[in-house]
């Protein structure tokens, strides 16, 4: 299996399974909360999806401080090594598609079309557009 092993400063190590269905992303911010509890405020977060049809669990596998000097590198193996526990699986159900124009719901339309940048449109707004287009294009 494909892992990802997260490495501090070339000790701790954190790993990930890399399934098909998953997608993990490390993050590091700096966070205002740290601030106001008068800690670094430098955090790495490791945090990721797992999606299963219409739901999706959001994961956290590590939160870290960091400080000057700390050293992140990320080696891709094909191992099996044990993964590091997660201590947050949070399940997301994923609301209905809908219209981007109407908001009508999915169930609540006959066709329901995805465009590019995530619009969906529905067939009565299809229709409506059409509608809309030749009467311009008669003017
Ligand atoms: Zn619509």
């Amino acid at each position: 299996m494909k892992q990802f092993h997260v490495h501090i400063n070339e000790k701790e190590e954190f790993i990930i399974n890399s399934k098909e269905n998953e997608a993990f992303s490390i993050c590091i911010t700096n966070n205002p909360y740290y601030k106001e509890r008068e800690m670094p405020t430098t955090v790495m977060r490791i945090e990721g999806n797992r999606w299963s049809g219409e739901q999706m669990d959001n994961l956290e596998w590590e939160e870290k401080i960091l400080t000057k000097g700390n050293k992140i590198s990320i080696e891709i193996k094909d191992s099996y090594n044990k993964a590091s526990k997660l201590f947050k699986d949070e399940r997301y159900v994923k609301p209905e598609d809908e219209c981007t124009f109407c908001h009508k719901k999915k169930s609540e339309v006959k066709h329901l079309i995805a465009a590019e940048f995530f619009a969906l449109i529905c067939d009565a707004c299809i229709s409506e557009c059409v509608r809309l287009i030749n009467e311009k294009e008669k003017t």
